[in-house]
């Protein structure tokens, strides 16, 4: 992915979850002005992952942020997570439905 593309998925997150039902942020989300190498960082560069994270726990749609993320695949750190981690979790909830329709 580019850079320019990198931006402009930036800008598109942005926008997303400033339009969410009911979130009056008041403030804009701190990653919408936040160099786009922080939230979608080259393959192993941790250091940035972490300013990242740290940015998403203070933030206020943190969690329709993530709900967003685990149910669009989506690639970079949202909702103070990483894609591994999110797909863990879109891996739990299957195993969970399964488990559910063999009750
Ligand atoms: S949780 Fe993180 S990625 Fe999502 S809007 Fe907030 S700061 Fe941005």
């Amino acid at each position: 992915m580019t850079m320019q593309q990198r931006i402009n998925r930036h800008d598109a997150l942005y926008k997303l979850l400033t339009n969410l039902p009911g979130a009056d942020l008041g403030v804009a989300p701190e990653c919408a002005e936040t160099d786009p190498e922080v939230f979608f960082p080259e393959p192993g560069r941790v250091d940035l992952a972490r300013q990242a994270i740290e940015i998403c726990e203070r933030c206020p749609v943190r969690d329709a942020c993530l709900e967003l993320a685990v149910r669009d695949g989506e690639w970079g750190i949202w909702g103070g997570m990483t894609e591994g981690r999110r797909r863990k979790i879109r891996a739990e909830r299957r195993l969970a439905s399964q488990d559910q329709e063999a009750a």
